[in-house]
């Protein structure tokens, strides 16, 4: 039988790109959405299509959206990804790095559920994946704003599945410890970056992005009448 649509925010580098690479090797039409969409195409996936979309832009989502389920069906599986970790001190931090957190983390989600759920609920099947963070369970110096999407992520996740557990569909939080990728280079000063460089290196490295997407797999691939809730996966010696 042919695999249902899954799209995937945030896809072009990190965690996103390597769960499309391996959802696309698993077979899976995808649907890719950041705003680098070169980077995206430049992965060269088959039964892919790439939209340059912002998602705090929520028409953005849904026209694309529209346009893969014209040509691969309806979405079976959404992962809201796409997320920015901009470290600070509260009283020294531009809240304008807040709200860009607030509207990519939270938002963002929020907007991609409200494209993709009615369908699903229709339907009486669907996946939604959601990205969280062991942000998003403990805090962390420097973190309080990331920390406070990363809660709100958790919290939305489990309260919509339990609002659409009668309708088949399935709600899961991935909360990873630290991953090698670009999202501490976002972050505007130079002694936090260093710090939390310091960090990594203390607990000998930190896992991949592979690691993640292997997790997602795992979630997503388990039959429709089970539903893993969260994954919470780190470095062995991260605390
Ligand atoms: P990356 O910085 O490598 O990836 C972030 C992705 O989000 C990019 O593809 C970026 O694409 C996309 N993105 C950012 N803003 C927007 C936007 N407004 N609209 C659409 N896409 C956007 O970092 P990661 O892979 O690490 O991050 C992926 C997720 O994993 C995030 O939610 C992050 O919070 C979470 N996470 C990461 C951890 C880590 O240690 N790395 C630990 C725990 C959770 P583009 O710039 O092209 O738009």
């Amino acid at each position: 039988m042919s695999k249902s649509l899954v799209v995937i925010t945030g896809a072009s580098s990190g965690i996103g790109e390597a769960t499309a690479r391996k959802l696309s090797a698993e077979g899976y039409p995808l649907l890719l959405l950041a705003r680098r969409v070169e980077a995206m195409e430049a992965l060269n996936l088959p039964n892919t299509l790439c939209r340059q979309v912002d998602v705090t832009d929520v028409k953005a989502i849904a026209a694309a959206v529209a346009e893969a389920e014209q040509q691969f069906g309806p979405v079976d599986c959404l992962i809201n990804n796409a997320g920015m970790m901009l470290l600070g001190l509260a009283d020294e931090q531009d809240p304008a790095e807040w709200q860009t957190m607030f509207n990519v983390n939270v938002m963002g989600m929020l907007n991609g559920i409200h494209v993709v759920l009615a369908g699903m609920k229709a339907r009486k099947s669907g996946t939604v994946i959601n990205i969280s963070s062991i942000a998003g369970r403990k805090t962390f110096p420097n973190h309080a704003a990331y920390c406070g999407t990363k809660f709100a992520v958790h919290a939305i996740t489990e309260n919509i599945r339990e609002e659409v557990a009668d309708d088949n569909v399935r709600f899961i939080t991935i909360a990873p410890g630290a991953v090698e990728t670009e999202l501490l280079t976002h972050t505007s000063s130079d002694a936090i970056k260093a710090g939390y460089e310091e960090w990594k290196q203390g607990m000998g490295g930190v896992i991949a992005p592979q690691d993640i997407a292997n997790a997602i797999s795992y979630a997503y691939n388990q039959p429709q009448n089970l539903c893993v809730r969260e994954i919470v996966l780190a470095a062995t010696r991260q605390q």
